[in-house]
């Protein structure tokens, strides 16, 4: 949809082909947290931050794993699709101040009002059906090869294109294609949209495309069990931390919300405990992901260490243990879970909730250059096909480590920038 609204701002005429607008995809599933780093509105509010940045905090997050052929230039296309949204289509695009997300050296999150992937993909549908230059055609197409370009058939007709934008998402809701290329994560929980089944990444390798990153992807680790709810990002920012069953803490809970999922995984009944207080939760009145989990239910309080323990079902000495093991932590002593900052001593009244991990979205798919433009395995572009969001390679590949939060909507939309500016 992005691509679609600024490449007719160019002039050029769009046909936009979404079979399954009435089921929420992935953007509308999402926190709608954008990384945008070097924005106007970042320094408009006084914070100092650049593309260059982004860039170091991502290769030092995921040495190795970043996918080099677009970081780049996604980094430096993010200031101007933000500044697109912001200032041409009048975008209620806003700065987070207050969104701090692991892995990341700066605040540099921005959405819409209010902060969720919901209302992004409300105002981003609205824009786009009422763009002059775009036709809506709710069906999915046929594609083929024509002298013109392509000819895509379906229940529209035939239609005429001259270049072809696969933007069809990535394959976590695939079950085959997720125990082939992310054999770790077969039959866990998908928290992702049903639309993201590999669809368009098949239209990509009829062509000869050659992928990339495939067993990349974003965990989820705060996601509460069965899925239709989950914490965010925050909460070990701003001090939580994670205890098994038997009370026991088991990860630097600040390794990001993506690496976390495995690790929670791996405890007993593939659940954790994620513990804060009254303090915490005060800070997240603007996190839209910990507010519908509290409104769901979702959410435990209680006065003492004992009572948590024992409306949880998690041993109480052992919490007792560790609760004090991690006040000595935030006062200084060093954590053997190697944890670098606690923020502050966790106090009472106490806040739980039990989650486990998820897989959210994948990042692997078909392989492009620096301006969306699919390559074949031998290395040349495809000529006339462009590829970004889920479909597209990702900023980084290689299991769930990997995942800087905000990779997936940086590629989209800094992806999708160069795309409708490479068009025409
Ligand atoms: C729980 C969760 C939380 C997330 N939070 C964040 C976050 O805060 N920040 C962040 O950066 N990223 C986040 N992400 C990732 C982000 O949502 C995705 O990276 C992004 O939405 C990918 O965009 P997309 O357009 O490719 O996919 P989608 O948003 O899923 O859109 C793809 C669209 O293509 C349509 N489609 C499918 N097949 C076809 C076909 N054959 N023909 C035509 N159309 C087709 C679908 O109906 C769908 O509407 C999150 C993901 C999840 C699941």
């Amino acid at each position: 949809m992005f691509v679609a609204l600024a490449a007719q701002s160019r002039g050029l005429r769009v046909a936009l082909f979404e079979p399954q607008a009435d089921t929420p995809n992935n953007l509308a599933i999402s926190g709608g947290l954008v990384p945008m780093a070097g924005s106007a509105l970042q320094s408009a509010a006084g914070v100092q931050d650049s593309p260059q940045a982004w860039l170091h905090d991502l290769r030092r997050f995921a040495p190795g794993m970043v996918n080099e052929n677009i970081a780049e230039s996604v980094a430096m296309a993010l200031p101007a699709a933000g500044a697109f949204l912001h200032q041409h289509c009048a975008a209620p695009l806003r700065f987070l101040p207050d969104m701090v997300a692991p892995g990341h050296g700066q605040q540099r999150f921005h959405s819409v009002q209010p902060a969720s992937g919901q209302a992004l993909h409300q105002w981003l549908r609205q824009a786009v059906r009422s763009a002059p230059g775009v036709s809506w055609f709710d069906c999915s197409a046929e594609v083929e090869r024509s002298s013109a370009g392509f000819e895509l058939n379906g229940p529209h007709g035939r239609l005429q294109a001259m270049q072809l934008v696969l933007a069809g998402g990535g394959f976590g809701a695939n079950a085959d294609m997720v125990a082939r290329y992310i054999p770790g994560m077969a039959g866990a929980l998908h928290n992702g949209s049903a639309t993201n089944n590999g669809s368009t990444i098949a239209l990509g390798l009829r062509w000869g495309a050659q992928l990339w990153g495939m067993d990349g992807y974003q965990g989820q680790g705060h996601t509460n069990p069965g899925g239709a709810t989950r914490l965010g990002m925050g909460i070990p920012s701003l001090g939580g931390i994670l205890v098994n069953r038997e009370g026991l803490r088991f990860v630097a809970e600040d390794i990001g919300p993506s690496a976390l999922a495995p690790a929670v995984l791996a405890q007993s009944g593939g659940a954790a405990l994620e513990i804060f207080d009254q303090t915490i939760e005060d800070q997240l009145g603007n996190h839209s992901a910990y507010q519908q989990a509290r409104q769901a239910g979702c959410v435990l309080g209680a006065q003492t260490l004992p009572e948590l323990a024992a409306v949880a079902g998690v041993d109480p000495v052992a919490l007792q243990r560790t609760l004090g093991e991690v006040a000595a932590c935030a006062q200084g002593q060093a954590d053997p879970l190697g944890r670098r900052s606690f923020a502050r001593v966790l106090s009472a009244p106490f806040k739980a909730s039990w989650v486990t991990g998820a897989l959210s979205h994948t990042q692997g798919g078909l392989l492009t250059d620096a301006v969306g433009r699919v390559l074949h395995e031998n290395g040349q572009p495809i000529d006339r096909v462009f590829a970004v969001g889920g479909c597209a390679a990702g900023l980084s590949g290689r299991g769930a480590d990997g995942y800087l939060p905000g990779n997936g909507l940086a590629q989209a939309f800094g992806l999708g920038w160069r795309v409708s500016q490479a068009l025409g």
